[in-house]
C-alpha cells in the first residue's frame, strides 16, 4: 500500500473502505447506434449509455488516450480544453472512491495504470486486437498484460480474472466481438448465409487483424460490400452487443460490491456511408460516435 491511499488509511483508520476495483471494458468498433438498438438490460443496470465522441478514429490511439485516464468526450462548446482535461482527471476521485485526485497525480507518465499503482492498485490488462499486443507500449506500467487467446471472447477473458484480496484491482479489457466480422464465439462465416461473396474475407481474418490496411488495399473495387451486406453487418454488430450484455450480466454476479465499471467503444464503424467501410483512415462523424457508460456494480 503506498501513496495517497496509504496516507488516507493511516489518518482515517484501517476500517475505512478501500478504493473501488475498476473494470474498464472496450467493445471494439461498436457504433453508437448499434449499441442503442441493442437490448442491454444488464449493462443498463450499471449505467445508461450516452453518446460520446472518441479522441481517435482507430484502435491504437484511442486506447492510448484510455490508458492516459481519459474517456470519450462530450464535445463541449465554449470551454478551454485544459479545463475539460482537468475535470476529466478529477472524476477519477468518484470512480475510485478517493477524496481528491488531481491532474498532477498523473504526471509525468500520464498513465492511468502508473497512477493506480501509486495508489496501491494491482493492474492487469487483457486485449483482443493484436495491434494492442503486449510488445507495444500499451503494456507499460501493468503488473500483467496479455493478448487474449481469441479476438472475440470476452467470456474467456472474464473467466481468467481474479479480484485480489489484499489490494484493489484495475482490469483493462479490450474485446472484439463487435469488431469486424462481428461474430460471437462459436460462430463462423457459415453463420452468415446471406453474405454471399464475403466468405473469402473471413478466411483472411488473421491477416486482416494483423494488418488491416494492407488487407483492404488488396481487395478489388468490385469486391466492396453491397448495401444488403452492410445491413447484415449492422444487425450482426447489434447481436454481438446483446451477447456481450449477457456476458457482463454473468460477471456482475461474482464481482465484489465495490467494483466500478467504465464501458465504451474505442471508435465507431462505417457500414457504407459515403462509400466508407470500417474505421481508421476515415474522416467521417460516424467513426467518432461511440457509446459510453459508467457506474458501480448494481
Ligand atoms: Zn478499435
Amino acid at each position: 500500500m503506498s501513496g495517497i491511499l496509504a496516507g488516507i488509511r493511516k489518518v482515517l483508520g484501517k476500517d475505512q473502505p478501500r478504493p473501488n476495483n475498476i473494470v474498464f471494458i472496450v467493445f471494439d468498433s461498436c457504433r453508437w447506434d448499434a449499441y442503442q438498438a441493442a437490448r442491454t438490460p444488464n449493462l443498463d443496470r450499471i449505467g445508461l449509455a450516452e453518446k460520446r465522441y472518441s479522441y481517435a478514429s482507430w484502435t491504437s490511439p484511442s486506447h492510448y488516450t484510455f490508458l492516459m485516464g481519459m474517456v470519450p468526450h462530450l464535445s463541449p462548446k465554449g470551454v478551454f480544453a485544459s479545463n475539460v482535461y482537468r475535470e476529466e482527471f478529477a472524476t477519477w476521485s468518484q470512480r475510485l472512491g478517493l477524496p481528491a485526485v488531481e491532474f498532477k497525480a498523473f504526471v509525468p507518465q500520464l498513465s492511468l495504470p502508473a497512477f493506480l499503482k501509486s495508489q496501491g492498485y494491482y493492474c492487469e490488462g487483457w486485449v483482443s486486437l493484436p495491434v494492442l499486443n503486449p510488445m507495444t507500449s500499451m503494456s507499460a506500467h501493468f503488473d500483467r498484460y496479455e493478448l487474449a487467446p481469441s479476438h472475440n471472447d470476452l467470456q474467456a477473458i472474464l473467466d481468467r480474472i481474479e479480484f485480489r484480496r489484499e489490494e484493489p484491482s484495475f482490469f483493462f479489457i479490450n474485446t472484439g466481438e463487435t469488431h469486424y466480422p462481428y461474430l460471437i464465439p462459436g460462430e463462423s462465416a457459415a453463420d452468415l448465409p446471406h453474405l454471399s461473396g464475403v466468405h473469402g474475407v473471413f478466411k483472411s481474418l488473421d491477416e486482416f487483424l494483423k494488418n488491416p490496411g494492407a488487407f483492404l488495399q488488396d481487395r478489388k473495387e468490385e469486391e466492396f460490400f453491397t448495401p444488403d451486406q452492410f445491413r447484415a453487418f449492422f444487425a450482426k454488430q447489434i447481436a454481438c452487443v446483446e451477447h456481450l450484455d449477457k456476458v457482463v450480466g454473468r460477471f456482475l454476479e461474482r464481482c465484489p460490491a465495490n467494483t466500478y465499471f467504465l464501458i465504451m467503444s474505442d471508435h465507431g464503424e462505417l457500414f457504407g456511408e459515403e462509400g466508407y467501410f470500417g474505421h481508421g483512415p476515415i474522416f467521417h462523424p460516424l467513426v467518432f460516435e461511440v457509446f459510453y457508460l459508467e457506474g458501480l456494480r448494481p
